[in-house]
């Protein structure tokens, strides 16, 4: 008999041929096939008499079969095939098409259950192409798989039952029974029966339910072994440092949560083990500041930084910020970036690599293809997206183990966090900087929009600058405003008289830099623009931000547009437009006018969402979840997060070790 592990073509009812197929669906062994879950069920627990079927909907009928007609061939390779069942209440004719197999095996005498659309009237019931199950059959709910060309419900059935068979010939509990009880679990041969055959509907619960926390406690497990395998690396221990000549020269007072998140990370670095640790902040919550004082640190241990941004944009503003913030201490920053020239760059890379610069700010891209530096003792990284694992891991591999720190730039749910991030210890910034003052939010429909534009234009007035944001470049669906159509169209309409600038993805960077570089020094009224400033843009006189088709944005994406206003000392303003009426839409706006913390609004648009749109097109960088849905399962990610840090470094122990080959299998496919 197969195991799990063979490949299915060995097993009952496959072969080669079926096994060409099932890999279509990724399943290649007889263990993919189990963990193949049926998307739904069709349940035939519950029949209802034939007289009391609801016409025009698909009814679960019980009935005896009492005639079958002759099959009559109304044209070429359509044959149609009749016959008439009872159930006592009343008759129903059953309507099969061309399956001469299906009416074949429908014997005259014998009770069956049949699936379908109820068609006729009131004298006269039909159901054409039912589902049809043997009244003596005891899978009463019938998994529906997920298919591809040639495979059929039946088969998948058939063969899910030969790899049940193997499954349970095999021990197939992973976890020891005080685990599973602890954690109120079904038992995981009984989840994994259950899941594809269950007696009851209320049996599907409790079954995705093991399932599920298995999938979750051995994606845990895995982040806890990346996490204590850094920690098995040496990186350069720092000395304390005395942070005074970094605090005095700051144009401000750290916040408490600036001043805590510091401490741990200097805490880290006078380690011989390489940090490892994410700042997780709300928009504006101060996380360059934190990045820079780590920087001091390095800089005076003698070890060189680099701070790595997503986009050009960001690179160039956290140049800037780092210099005023380093520079009267003196630190040196450096920029390295694309739209450099490529003399210009080789000579910053010389410079650093003889120690000239002690901290080097620049593009993801960049530091990817370059190579290592000389004293490279730490390594920061604004995300804008999670980087996958492996990514991440080869990028520390780049030097020899410098201390490493992100910045998140979406605030998530703790427990969301230890999981994406299970691998880093994390620092929150809960507390924003003193006197931020809320910004206004509104939403309002496109009828409303001339009075927006009025109010924009008085916040002109007074010496404000203003952003308005598009979702899209280029012509896309009728409905939204194209950026750069639009820009003109305001050019002549509501803003004319004022300076606009135009501000989108696809500009060459050295543009780009040139339009932030006005708009920062005030040169630009209105910057009209896409999300590219979405992350981090720092322009504190700009004091409204209005975005159009607001509902096509994630509520995130939306929070993150509106930090991008009220980092002055002014009220400041965000505008919402949106001609989308739907009460979902309506909704998830409201919440964004009614609060500004960025904690409570990820977490409703990760329950509005799920964490795949949460977080993007770009993946969250983790193995893919086939059960487990992080938004969803907020319970479970809890509970499987309590249970990991119970086993902890007991995973080693041989009770463990069917837990053990799943986690080492969980990263097989990255190179870690
Ligand atoms: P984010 O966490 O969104 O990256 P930034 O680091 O860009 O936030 O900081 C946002 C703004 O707040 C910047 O202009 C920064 O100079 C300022 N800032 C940071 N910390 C403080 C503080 N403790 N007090 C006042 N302003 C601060
Ligand atoms: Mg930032």
């Amino acid at each position: 008999m197969a195991d799990l592990d063979s490949s299915v073509k060995y097993l009952k009812g496959v072969g080669p041929k079926r096994a060409e197929l099932f890999a279509k669906l990724g399943i290649n062994t007889v263990r993919d096939l189990i963990y193949h879950l049926p998307r739904s069920y069709i349940d035939f627990t519950s029949p209802v008499p034939i007289a009391s079927a609801v016409l025009d909907e698909v009814n679960i009928v019980e009935a005896e079969v009492v005639a079958k007609e002759r099959p009559a061939m109304i044209r070429r390779g359509m044959t149609i095939y009749r016959l008439l069942a009872t159930d006592g209440s009343d008759d129903l004719t059953v309507t099969i098409f061309n399956s001469q197999y299906m009416f074949d095996s429908l014997k005259v005498g014998e009770k069956y259950i049949f699936c379908g659309k109820v068609s006729g009237n009131l004298t006269r019931r039909e159901m054409s192409s039912p589902t049809v199950l043997k009244s003596t059959d005891k899978d009463r709910i019938q998994p529906l798989y997920p298919l591809t060309a040639g495979l059929t419900q039946n088969i998948l059935r058939n063969c899910m039952k030969s790899a049940l068979a193997c499954a349970s010939s095999e021990k197939t509990e992973t976890l020891p029974e005080s685990l599973v009880k602890k954690c109120r679990l079904m038992p995981e041969s009984e989840a994994l029966q259950k899941i594809h055959f269950p007696a009851e509907r209320e049996d599907v619960f409790p079954a995705r339910r093991r399932l599920a926390f298995d999938e979750l406690l051995t994606l845990r497990l895995g982040m806890m072994r990346l996490r204590e395998r850094s920690r098995s690396l040496t990186a350069y221990p720092m000395k304390k440092t005395d942070l005074d000549g970094f605090v005095s020269a700051l144009p401000f007072r750290l916040t408490g949560a600036q001043t805590r998140a510091i401490s741990e990370c200097m805490a880290d670095m006078e380690k011989p083990v390489p940090m490892n640790r994410l700042i997780l902040g709300d928009v504006g919550s101060g996380k360059t500041a934190v990045a820079a004082a780590c920087c001091y640190m390095a800089a005076k241990n003698g070890v060189q930084s680099v701070l790595m941004a997503p986009t050009e944009i960001l690179a160039q503003q956290h140049y800037a910020s780092l210099k005023a913030f380093l520079e009267p201490s003196g630190v040196k920053v450096g920029l390295l970036t694309g739209s450099l020239t490529k003399k210009k760059k080789a000579e910053i890379s010389e410079a650093a690599s003889k120690g000239e610069y002690d901290v080097i700010v620049g593009t993801h891209a960049l530091f990817q293809e370059s190579a290592g530096y000389g004293r490279l003792g730490l390594v920061i990284t604004d995300e804008q997206h999670r980087f996958g694992v492996a990514q991440r891991s080869a990028l520390a591999k780049k030097g020899q183990d410098p201390h490493r720190l992100v910045m998140s730039a979406t605030p998530i749910p703790r427990t969301l966090a230890l999981m994406i991030y299970g691998e880093l210890d994390i620092s929150v910034l809960d507390e924003l900087p003193k006197g931020r003052k809320k910004v206004e939010t509104y939403a309002v429909t496109g009828k409303l929009r001339s009075r927006a534009c009025a109010f924009v234009r008085k916040e002109l007035d007074a010496g404000g600058q203003a952003y308005v944001v598009c979702p899209a470049v280029e012509e896309g669906a009728a409905d939204v405003k194209n950026a750069t159509a639009y820009a003109e169209e305001l050019e002549n309409g509501e803003f004319s008289g004022y300076r606009i600038g135009l501000l989108h993805g696809q500009l060459q960077p050295a543009k780009k830099e040139e339009v932030m570089r006005r708009f920062k020094d005030g040169e630009i009224d209105v910057l009209v623009c896409t999300t590219v400033v979405e992350v981090g843009v720092d322009v504190p006189n700009a004091t409204v931000i209005m975005v159009e088709n607001a509902d096509r944005f994630g509520l995130s994406q939306l929070h993150q547009l509106r930090g991008r206003v009220g980092r002055g000392s002014r009220s400041s303003y965000c505008i919402l437009i949106t001609d989308n009426p739907s009460s979902e839409s309506r909704k998830r706006l409201k919440i964004l006018c009614s609060t500004s913390d960025g904690f409570e609004i990820s977490e409703a648009d990760l329950e509005l969402r799920g964490p795949g749109n949460f977080f993007g097109s770009a993946q969250h960088g983790l193995p893919p979840l086939k059960i487990a849905d992080l938004a969803a399962d907020t319970e479970l990610v809890s509970l499987a997060q309590e249970a990991a840090e119970l086993i902890g470094e007991k995973l080693s122990l041989p009770e463990f070790s069917a837990l053990r080959k799943r986690v080492d299998s969980l990263f097989s496919g990255g190179e870690i």
